[in-house]
Protein backbone atom coordinates (compact mmCIF):
# COMPACT_ATOMS: atom_id res chain seq x y z
CA UNK A 1 0.00 0.00 0.00
CA UNK A 2 1.24 3.31 -1.24
CA UNK A 3 1.68 6.46 1.46
CA UNK A 4 -1.19 7.45 0.16
CA UNK A 5 -3.64 4.73 0.61
CA UNK A 6 -3.73 2.92 -2.99
CA UNK A 7 -2.27 -0.13 -3.85
CA UNK A 8 0.47 -0.52 -6.67
CA UNK A 9 -1.85 -0.16 -10.08
CA UNK A 10 -4.34 1.90 -8.42
CA UNK A 11 -4.32 6.09 -9.49
CA UNK A 12 -4.78 7.74 -6.20
CA UNK A 13 -5.85 10.91 -6.03
CA UNK A 14 -4.16 12.85 -4.06
CA UNK A 15 -6.54 15.46 -1.49
CA UNK A 16 -6.16 18.49 -3.14
CA UNK A 17 -4.71 21.46 -0.88
CA UNK A 18 -7.82 23.83 0.54
CA UNK A 19 -7.10 26.59 -1.28
CA UNK A 20 -6.78 29.84 1.18
CA UNK A 21 -9.91 31.50 2.17
CA UNK A 22 -10.42 34.93 0.04
CA UNK A 23 -10.17 37.54 2.86
CA UNK A 24 -12.69 40.85 2.85
CA UNK A 25 -11.48 42.81 0.04
CA UNK A 26 -13.03 46.13 -0.63
CA UNK A 27 -13.67 46.99 -4.50
CA UNK A 28 -15.71 49.84 -4.55
CA UNK A 29 -14.29 52.98 -6.05
CA UNK A 30 -13.88 55.45 -3.03
CA UNK A 31 -11.97 52.96 -1.53
CA UNK A 32 -9.39 51.92 -3.64
CA UNK A 33 -9.20 55.90 -4.68
CA UNK A 34 -8.34 56.43 -1.44
CA UNK A 35 -5.70 53.98 -0.82
CA UNK A 36 -4.04 54.63 -4.09
CA UNK A 37 -1.84 57.30 -3.16
CA UNK A 38 0.20 58.58 -0.16
CA UNK A 39 1.16 62.25 0.76
CA UNK A 40 3.93 62.43 -1.86
CA UNK A 41 1.65 62.99 -4.48
CA UNK A 42 2.20 60.24 -6.95
CA UNK A 43 -0.57 58.65 -8.45
CA UNK A 44 0.41 55.02 -10.06
CA UNK A 45 -1.83 54.02 -13.56
CA UNK A 46 -4.76 52.86 -12.00
CA UNK A 47 -6.56 52.34 -9.17
CA UNK A 48 -5.57 49.15 -6.38
CA UNK A 49 -7.66 45.72 -7.40
CA UNK A 50 -9.33 45.93 -3.84
CA UNK A 51 -8.44 47.27 -0.06
CA UNK A 52 -7.95 44.81 3.01
CA UNK A 53 -8.92 46.76 6.28
CA UNK A 54 -7.57 44.35 8.62
CA UNK A 55 -8.27 44.36 12.13
CA UNK A 56 -6.63 41.00 13.80
CA UNK A 57 -3.33 39.56 12.70
CA UNK A 58 -5.04 36.89 11.97
CA UNK A 59 -7.16 38.86 8.74
CA UNK A 60 -2.90 39.94 8.10
CA UNK A 61 -2.21 36.07 8.35
CA UNK A 62 -4.94 35.56 5.58
CA UNK A 63 -4.61 38.08 3.54
CA UNK A 64 -1.31 36.87 2.86
CA UNK A 65 -1.79 33.08 2.28
CA UNK A 66 -4.39 33.92 -0.29
CA UNK A 67 -1.98 36.64 -1.78
CA UNK A 68 0.60 33.83 -1.90
CA UNK A 69 -1.82 31.34 -3.49
CA UNK A 70 -2.99 34.03 -6.13
CA UNK A 71 0.03 35.55 -6.84
CA UNK A 72 -1.30 38.65 -5.96
CA UNK A 73 0.65 41.74 -5.02
CA UNK A 74 0.13 43.14 -1.76
CA UNK A 75 0.88 47.23 -1.05
CA UNK A 76 0.96 47.41 2.65
CA UNK A 77 -0.47 50.80 4.31
CA UNK A 78 -0.21 52.36 7.01
CA UNK A 79 -1.80 55.90 8.06
CA UNK A 80 -0.02 56.96 3.94
CA UNK A 81 1.96 59.56 5.20
CA UNK A 82 4.62 58.68 3.35
CA UNK A 83 6.86 61.10 1.09
CA UNK A 84 8.67 58.72 -1.16
CA UNK A 85 5.58 57.02 -2.67
CA UNK A 86 6.24 53.41 -0.61
CA UNK A 87 2.21 53.02 -0.15
CA UNK A 88 0.78 53.73 -3.74
CA UNK A 89 -0.69 51.20 -5.40
CA UNK A 90 -2.19 50.55 -8.94
CA UNK A 91 -3.39 47.83 -11.13
CA UNK A 92 -3.34 44.67 -9.98
CA UNK A 93 -2.09 45.30 -6.92
CA UNK A 94 -4.19 45.12 -3.54
CA UNK A 95 -3.74 47.00 -0.60
CA UNK A 96 -3.62 45.79 2.88
CA UNK A 97 -4.73 48.63 4.94
CA UNK A 98 -3.30 47.80 8.90
CA UNK A 99 -4.47 50.89 10.82
CA UNK A 100 -7.10 48.82 12.26
CA UNK A 101 -4.50 47.15 14.57
CA UNK A 102 -4.28 49.88 16.73
CA UNK A 103 -3.86 47.96 20.27
CA UNK A 104 -1.66 49.92 22.74
CA UNK A 105 -1.06 46.23 24.35
CA UNK A 106 1.26 47.14 27.53
CA UNK A 107 3.78 49.76 28.61
CA UNK A 108 6.48 48.17 31.60
CA UNK A 109 7.61 51.32 32.70
CA UNK A 110 10.04 49.54 34.68
CA UNK A 111 11.45 47.83 31.96
CA UNK A 112 10.80 51.52 29.80
CA UNK A 113 9.22 48.99 27.62
CA UNK A 114 6.17 49.20 25.71
CA UNK A 115 4.25 46.81 23.21
CA UNK A 116 2.43 48.61 20.48
CA UNK A 117 0.73 47.30 17.33
CA UNK A 118 1.46 48.98 14.26
CA UNK A 119 -1.86 51.39 13.93
CA UNK A 120 -1.20 53.09 16.85
CA UNK A 121 0.07 56.58 16.12
CA UNK A 122 3.11 57.64 16.79
CA UNK A 123 1.99 60.74 19.00
CA UNK A 124 -0.02 58.47 20.78
CA UNK A 125 2.10 56.14 21.74
CA UNK A 126 4.36 58.70 23.05
CA UNK A 127 1.64 59.90 25.15
CA UNK A 128 1.10 56.86 26.64
CA UNK A 129 4.61 56.79 27.86
CA UNK A 130 4.53 60.32 29.24
CA UNK A 131 1.81 58.84 31.40
CA UNK A 132 4.28 56.81 33.44
CA UNK A 133 7.34 59.78 33.17
CA UNK A 134 9.12 58.52 30.04
CA UNK A 135 9.30 59.26 26.21
CA UNK A 136 9.04 57.72 22.90
CA UNK A 137 12.10 59.49 21.84
CA UNK A 138 11.41 59.18 17.60
CA UNK A 139 9.36 62.33 16.79
CA UNK A 140 8.76 62.89 12.83
CA UNK A 141 6.97 66.12 12.17
CA UNK A 142 3.89 63.90 11.26
CA UNK A 143 4.05 62.33 14.91
CA UNK A 144 0.67 63.30 15.45
CA UNK A 145 -0.52 61.26 11.62
CA UNK A 146 1.82 58.65 11.18
CA UNK A 147 1.34 54.94 12.39
CA UNK A 148 3.95 53.29 14.10
CA UNK A 149 3.65 50.50 11.88
CA UNK A 150 4.89 52.86 9.13
CA UNK A 151 6.97 54.94 11.11
CA UNK A 152 9.15 51.50 11.47
CA UNK A 153 8.87 50.76 7.78
CA UNK A 154 10.39 53.88 6.91
CA UNK A 155 13.12 54.27 9.61
CA UNK A 156 11.17 57.43 10.35
CA UNK A 157 13.21 60.15 11.89
CA UNK A 158 13.03 63.43 13.69
CA UNK A 159 13.87 66.56 15.56
CA UNK A 160 14.99 64.04 19.02
CA UNK A 161 17.14 62.24 16.46
CA UNK A 162 20.02 64.30 16.65
CA UNK A 163 20.67 62.88 20.26
CA UNK A 164 18.71 59.82 20.63
CA UNK A 165 18.83 58.31 17.11
CA UNK A 166 16.23 57.39 14.47
CA UNK A 167 13.49 54.67 14.95
CA UNK A 168 15.70 52.20 14.60
CA UNK A 169 17.70 52.85 17.58
CA UNK A 170 14.22 52.59 19.53
CA UNK A 171 12.33 48.97 18.30
CA UNK A 172 13.86 46.26 20.27
CA UNK A 173 11.70 43.44 18.47
CA UNK A 174 8.82 42.80 16.17
CA UNK A 175 6.32 40.58 15.20
CA UNK A 176 5.76 40.06 11.26
CA UNK A 177 3.85 38.42 9.14
CA UNK A 178 6.18 36.81 6.12
CA UNK A 179 4.89 36.79 2.32
CA UNK A 180 3.65 32.97 2.97
CA UNK A 181 1.53 33.93 5.95
CA UNK A 182 4.09 32.48 8.49
CA UNK A 183 4.37 34.83 12.00
CA UNK A 184 7.96 35.85 12.46
CA UNK A 185 9.26 36.89 15.94
CA UNK A 186 12.23 39.22 15.99
CA UNK A 187 15.03 40.50 18.71
CA UNK A 188 14.41 40.35 22.35
CA UNK A 189 13.03 41.76 25.30
CA UNK A 190 16.25 42.87 27.06
CA UNK A 191 18.37 45.60 26.12
CA UNK A 192 21.12 43.29 24.54
CA UNK A 193 20.88 40.74 23.02
CA UNK A 194 23.23 38.84 20.38
CA UNK A 195 22.06 36.02 19.58
CA UNK A 196 21.65 35.34 15.48
CA UNK A 197 21.64 37.97 12.94
CA UNK A 198 20.00 41.53 13.55
CA UNK A 199 16.63 40.62 11.65
CA UNK A 200 14.66 43.52 13.65
CA UNK A 201 17.34 45.99 12.15
CA UNK A 202 17.08 44.75 8.96
CA UNK A 203 13.55 44.89 8.59
CA UNK A 204 13.16 48.25 10.35
CA UNK A 205 13.29 50.99 7.01
CA UNK A 206 12.24 48.05 4.64
CA UNK A 207 9.88 50.03 3.55
CA UNK A 208 6.92 46.83 3.41
CA UNK A 209 9.09 44.59 0.92
CA UNK A 210 10.35 41.96 3.55
CA UNK A 211 6.87 41.64 5.95
CA UNK A 212 4.49 43.39 7.27
CA UNK A 213 4.67 44.52 10.61
CA UNK A 214 1.88 43.38 13.33
CA UNK A 215 3.33 44.33 16.49
CA UNK A 216 6.73 45.95 18.24
CA UNK A 217 8.57 46.00 21.51
CA UNK A 218 9.69 49.37 21.57
CA UNK A 219 12.43 51.31 23.85
CA UNK A 220 11.23 54.16 26.03
CA UNK A 221 13.39 56.22 27.68
CA UNK A 222 13.22 58.74 30.59
CA UNK A 223 11.03 62.00 29.86
CA UNK A 224 13.34 65.14 30.64
CA UNK A 225 11.90 67.57 32.52
CA UNK A 226 14.49 70.12 32.30
CA UNK A 227 14.73 71.75 29.19
CA UNK A 228 16.64 74.93 27.64
CA UNK A 229 16.54 75.90 24.09
CA UNK A 230 18.17 78.86 22.42
CA UNK A 231 16.74 80.86 19.21
CA UNK A 232 19.71 82.38 17.54
CA UNK A 233 19.45 84.66 13.64
CA UNK A 234 22.17 84.81 11.47
CA UNK A 235 22.90 87.00 8.03
CA UNK A 236 23.82 83.79 5.97
CA UNK A 237 22.48 80.54 6.48
CA UNK A 238 26.57 79.78 5.60
CA UNK A 239 26.80 81.29 9.59
CA UNK A 240 23.71 78.87 10.80
CA UNK A 241 26.01 76.32 9.78
CA UNK A 242 28.85 77.43 10.89
CA UNK A 243 27.21 78.14 14.21
CA UNK A 244 25.99 74.78 14.37
CA UNK A 245 29.15 73.24 14.06
CA UNK A 246 30.80 75.18 16.96
CA UNK A 247 28.07 73.60 19.12
CA UNK A 248 29.31 69.92 18.11
CA UNK A 249 32.75 71.17 18.80
CA UNK A 250 31.73 72.79 22.14
CA UNK A 251 30.65 69.05 23.11
CA UNK A 252 27.21 69.47 23.45
CA UNK A 253 24.91 66.96 22.36
CA UNK A 254 21.35 68.81 21.85
CA UNK A 255 18.32 66.43 21.68
CA UNK A 256 17.29 68.90 18.76
CA UNK A 257 19.67 71.27 16.63
CA UNK A 258 17.28 72.88 14.03
CA UNK A 259 18.28 74.86 10.99
CA UNK A 260 16.01 77.14 8.85
CA UNK A 261 16.74 79.22 6.28
CA UNK A 262 14.74 82.75 4.88
CA UNK A 263 12.50 81.28 2.37
CA UNK A 264 10.83 78.88 5.45
CA UNK A 265 10.99 82.11 7.79
CA UNK A 266 9.24 83.98 5.45
CA UNK A 267 6.33 80.86 4.86
CA UNK A 268 6.29 80.58 8.45
CA UNK A 269 5.70 84.08 9.22
CA UNK A 270 2.98 83.80 6.52
CA UNK A 271 1.42 81.24 8.28
CA UNK A 272 1.30 81.96 11.98
CA UNK A 273 1.62 85.61 11.94
CA UNK A 274 4.82 86.04 13.23
CA UNK A 275 8.17 88.50 12.28
CA UNK A 276 11.17 85.71 12.32
CA UNK A 277 12.21 86.85 8.87
CA UNK A 278 12.86 90.24 10.65
CA UNK A 279 15.47 89.11 12.34
CA UNK A 280 17.82 87.22 10.52
CA UNK A 281 18.10 85.33 7.02
CA UNK A 282 18.75 81.97 9.17
CA UNK A 283 17.60 80.86 12.54
CA UNK A 284 18.87 78.01 14.72
CA UNK A 285 16.81 76.37 17.36
CA UNK A 286 18.51 74.09 19.43
CA UNK A 287 17.09 72.35 22.94
CA UNK A 288 19.05 71.06 25.44
CA UNK A 289 17.48 68.65 28.16
CA UNK A 290 18.10 66.54 31.22
CA UNK A 291 19.67 67.75 34.31
CA UNK A 292 22.85 69.75 32.30
CA UNK A 293 19.85 71.63 30.40
CA UNK A 294 20.79 74.67 32.16
CA UNK A 295 24.65 74.67 31.37
CA UNK A 296 24.71 72.94 28.14
CA UNK A 297 22.23 75.82 26.89
CA UNK A 298 24.85 78.25 28.09
CA UNK A 299 27.80 76.23 26.28
CA UNK A 300 25.42 76.11 22.99
CA UNK A 301 24.92 80.33 23.55
CA UNK A 302 28.50 80.59 24.07
CA UNK A 303 29.72 78.63 20.91
CA UNK A 304 26.97 80.33 18.43
CA UNK A 305 27.11 84.19 19.64
CA UNK A 306 30.00 84.92 17.32
CA UNK A 307 28.17 84.10 14.45
CA UNK A 308 24.77 85.14 15.64
CA UNK A 309 22.99 88.52 15.04
CA UNK A 310 20.46 87.66 18.20
CA UNK A 311 20.44 85.05 20.68
CA UNK A 312 18.03 83.91 22.87
CA UNK A 313 17.78 81.35 25.51
CA UNK A 314 14.59 80.18 27.24
CA UNK A 315 13.55 77.73 30.13
CA UNK A 316 10.27 78.92 29.98
CA UNK A 317 8.51 75.92 28.81
CA UNK A 318 5.27 78.15 27.16
CA UNK A 319 8.31 80.13 24.95
CA UNK A 320 9.89 76.84 24.06
CA UNK A 321 6.83 75.77 22.75
CA UNK A 322 6.43 78.58 20.76
CA UNK A 323 9.70 78.54 19.05
CA UNK A 324 9.45 74.28 18.43
CA UNK A 325 5.72 75.03 16.77
CA UNK A 326 7.42 77.66 14.36
CA UNK A 327 9.84 74.84 13.20
CA UNK A 328 7.14 72.00 13.40
CA UNK A 329 4.84 74.13 11.36
CA UNK A 330 8.09 74.97 8.58
CA UNK A 331 6.12 72.13 6.01
CA UNK A 332 2.62 73.26 6.21
CA UNK A 333 4.02 76.54 5.31
CA UNK A 334 5.17 76.12 2.60
CA UNK A 335 2.51 74.17 1.99
CA UNK A 336 -0.10 76.77 1.34
CA UNK A 337 2.70 78.74 -0.89
CA UNK A 338 1.42 76.68 -3.74
CA UNK A 339 2.54 72.65 -4.50
CA UNK A 340 5.41 71.13 -2.10
CA UNK A 341 7.58 68.27 -2.54
CA UNK A 342 10.18 67.72 0.36
CA UNK A 343 12.84 65.92 0.30
CA UNK A 344 15.52 64.64 2.95
CA UNK A 345 18.58 64.29 1.67
CA UNK A 346 21.84 63.92 4.37
CA UNK A 347 25.40 64.51 4.65
CA UNK A 348 28.06 64.56 6.96
CA UNK A 349 27.51 67.31 9.23
CA UNK A 350 30.40 69.07 8.66
CA UNK A 351 29.54 69.68 4.64
CA UNK A 352 26.17 71.10 5.76
CA UNK A 353 26.79 74.81 4.51
CA UNK A 354 28.14 73.31 1.73
CA UNK A 355 25.05 71.56 0.86
CA UNK A 356 22.88 74.49 1.75
CA UNK A 357 25.18 76.03 -1.02
CA UNK A 358 24.71 73.98 -3.35
CA UNK A 359 20.85 73.86 -3.31
CA UNK A 360 20.94 77.62 -3.66
CA UNK A 361 22.81 77.17 -6.63
CA UNK A 362 20.43 74.67 -7.85
CA UNK A 363 17.45 76.94 -7.21
CA UNK A 364 18.88 79.80 -9.00
CA UNK A 365 20.00 77.74 -11.98
CA UNK A 366 16.69 75.30 -12.52
CA UNK A 367 14.57 78.63 -11.85
CA UNK A 368 12.71 76.80 -9.53
CA UNK A 369 11.54 78.19 -6.18
CA UNK A 370 13.95 76.00 -3.15
CA UNK A 371 13.16 76.64 0.39
CA UNK A 372 15.43 74.71 3.19
CA UNK A 373 15.33 73.74 6.95
CA UNK A 374 17.50 70.95 8.05
CA UNK A 375 18.57 68.96 11.19
CA UNK A 376 21.68 70.40 11.59
CA UNK A 377 22.45 67.96 14.69
CA UNK A 378 22.16 64.96 12.16
CA UNK A 379 23.06 66.26 8.89
CA UNK A 380 19.96 65.83 7.24
CA UNK A 381 18.21 68.65 4.50
CA UNK A 382 15.02 69.08 3.84
CA UNK A 383 15.00 71.13 0.55
CA UNK A 384 11.09 72.09 -0.48
CA UNK A 385 10.81 72.19 -4.12
CA UNK A 386 7.60 74.76 -3.99
CA UNK A 387 5.93 75.48 -7.66
CA UNK A 388 2.31 76.87 -8.03
CA UNK A 389 -0.47 74.82 -7.34
CA UNK A 390 -1.94 74.27 -11.17
CA UNK A 391 2.05 73.03 -12.07
CA UNK A 392 3.47 69.16 -11.72
CA UNK A 393 5.92 69.17 -8.67
CA UNK A 394 7.23 65.22 -9.92
CA UNK A 395 7.92 66.17 -13.38
CA UNK A 396 9.66 68.84 -15.88
CA UNK A 397 12.09 71.84 -13.55
CA UNK A 398 10.55 71.12 -10.49
CA UNK A 399 11.53 66.99 -10.96
CA UNK A 400 15.21 68.36 -12.31
CA UNK A 401 16.31 70.32 -9.77
CA UNK A 402 15.11 67.39 -6.94
CA UNK A 403 17.00 64.94 -8.90
CA UNK A 404 19.90 67.33 -9.08
CA UNK A 405 20.09 67.49 -5.29
CA UNK A 406 19.72 63.77 -4.61
CA UNK A 407 23.42 63.92 -6.77
CA UNK A 408 24.80 66.63 -4.83
CA UNK A 409 23.97 64.59 -1.23
CA UNK A 410 25.37 61.98 -2.60
CA UNK A 411 28.62 63.56 -4.30
CA UNK A 412 29.30 65.38 -0.93
CA UNK A 413 29.22 61.93 0.69
CA UNK A 414 25.92 61.92 2.16
CA UNK A 415 22.66 59.86 1.14
CA UNK A 416 19.69 60.60 -1.32
CA UNK A 417 17.38 59.65 1.49
CA UNK A 418 17.80 60.45 5.55
CA UNK A 419 14.59 59.72 6.62
CA UNK A 420 11.53 59.24 3.96
CA UNK A 421 12.96 56.13 2.33
CA UNK A 422 13.61 55.36 -1.14
CA UNK A 423 9.73 54.24 -1.81
CA UNK A 424 9.20 54.49 -5.81
CA UNK A 425 10.65 58.61 -6.35
CA UNK A 426 14.22 57.27 -5.67
CA UNK A 427 14.95 54.60 -7.45
CA UNK A 428 16.89 55.73 -9.93
CA UNK A 429 19.74 57.03 -7.48
CA UNK A 430 19.87 53.83 -5.36
CA UNK A 431 22.94 52.01 -7.63
CA UNK A 432 24.73 54.93 -7.52
CA UNK A 433 25.04 55.18 -4.18
CA UNK A 434 24.74 51.46 -2.82
CA UNK A 435 26.36 49.58 -5.68
CA UNK A 436 26.00 46.46 -7.71
CA UNK A 437 27.28 44.12 -4.45
CA UNK A 438 25.10 45.71 -2.29
CA UNK A 439 22.20 45.62 -4.92
CA UNK A 440 22.81 42.03 -5.52
CA UNK A 441 22.86 41.19 -1.54
CA UNK A 442 19.21 43.49 -1.49
CA UNK A 443 17.94 41.61 -4.34
CA UNK A 444 19.11 37.59 -2.24
CA UNK A 445 17.46 38.95 0.89
CA UNK A 446 14.41 40.00 -0.62
CA UNK A 447 13.68 36.48 -2.38
CA UNK A 448 14.87 34.84 0.62
CA UNK A 449 12.05 36.45 2.49
CA UNK A 450 9.42 36.82 0.22
CA UNK A 451 10.38 34.50 -2.55
CA UNK A 452 7.48 35.16 -5.33
CA UNK A 453 7.73 38.97 -4.86
CA UNK A 454 4.48 39.93 -4.01
CA UNK A 455 5.13 42.64 -1.10
CA UNK A 456 5.83 45.82 -2.46
CA UNK A 457 7.11 45.38 -5.46
CA UNK A 458 9.16 47.48 -7.65
CA UNK A 459 9.37 49.61 -4.36
CA UNK A 460 12.66 50.52 -2.01
CA UNK A 461 15.35 48.14 -3.32
CA UNK A 462 15.11 47.99 -7.03
CA UNK A 463 16.67 50.16 -10.24
CA UNK A 464 13.67 52.16 -11.16
C1 LIG B 1 3.68 66.90 7.29
C2 LIG B 1 4.59 65.71 7.25
C3 LIG B 1 5.74 65.71 8.02
C4 LIG B 1 6.59 64.61 8.00
N1 LIG B 1 7.70 64.64 8.80
C5 LIG B 1 8.53 63.58 8.82
C6 LIG B 1 9.69 63.59 9.66
O1 LIG B 1 9.94 64.54 10.40
N2 LIG B 1 10.48 62.50 9.64
C7 LIG B 1 10.22 61.42 8.85
O2 LIG B 1 10.98 60.45 8.87
N3 LIG B 1 9.13 61.37 8.05
C8 LIG B 1 8.28 62.42 8.02
N4 LIG B 1 7.18 62.40 7.21
C9 LIG B 1 6.94 61.22 6.35
C10 LIG B 1 6.01 60.15 6.97
O3 LIG B 1 5.14 60.73 7.90
C11 LIG B 1 6.80 59.04 7.61
O4 LIG B 1 7.49 58.32 6.62
C12 LIG B 1 5.90 58.04 8.39
O5 LIG B 1 6.71 57.26 9.18
C13 LIG B 1 5.06 57.16 7.52
O6 LIG B 1 4.09 56.53 8.34
P1 LIG B 1 2.67 56.10 7.74
O7 LIG B 1 1.95 55.35 8.79
O8 LIG B 1 1.97 57.24 7.16
O9 LIG B 1 3.15 55.09 6.60
P2 LIG B 1 2.63 54.89 5.05
O10 LIG B 1 2.79 56.17 4.34
O11 LIG B 1 1.27 54.33 5.13
O12 LIG B 1 3.65 53.84 4.57
C14 LIG B 1 5.02 54.13 4.43
C15 LIG B 1 5.78 52.86 4.02
O13 LIG B 1 5.72 51.90 5.06
C16 LIG B 1 5.12 50.68 4.63
N5 LIG B 1 4.31 50.22 5.77
C17 LIG B 1 3.36 50.91 6.44
N6 LIG B 1 2.91 50.19 7.48
C18 LIG B 1 3.59 49.02 7.48
C19 LIG B 1 3.57 47.86 8.31
N7 LIG B 1 2.76 47.75 9.37
N8 LIG B 1 4.40 46.84 7.99
C20 LIG B 1 5.24 46.92 6.92
N9 LIG B 1 5.29 47.98 6.11
C21 LIG B 1 4.48 49.02 6.39
C22 LIG B 1 4.33 51.06 3.39
O14 LIG B 1 4.19 49.96 2.51
C23 LIG B 1 5.19 52.15 2.80
O15 LIG B 1 6.25 51.59 2.06
C24 LIG B 1 6.31 63.49 7.18
C25 LIG B 1 5.15 63.49 6.41
C26 LIG B 1 4.31 64.58 6.43
C27 LIG B 1 3.06 64.53 5.59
Amino acid sequence: MGDDGTTAGEVGTAPAPAAPEEPDVLRDIESRTAAATDWSGHRPDGLPDGVVRARSVDDVVRTLRWATATRTPVVTRGAGTGLAGGATAGAGEVVLDVRGLDRLVEVRPDDQVAVVQPGVLVADLDAAAAVHGLMYAPDPASAATASVGGSIATNAGGLRCAKYGATREAVLGLQVVLADGRVLRTGRQTTKGVAGYDLTALLVGSEGTLGVVVEATVRLRPRRRKQATTSAFFDTVADAARAATAITRAGVEPAVLELVDAATLEAVDAALGLDLRARGAAMLLAQTDGAGAESEGRAVLAAVSPWARGVETTTDPARAAELMTARREALPSLERLGRAVIEDVAVPRSRLAEAVAGIEEISASTGVRIAVFAHAGDGTLHPVVVVPPEQDVLSGAPWDAACRIFSLAQRLGGTLTGEHGVGLLKRAWLRQELGDVSMDLHAAVKAAFDPLGILNPGKAIVDG
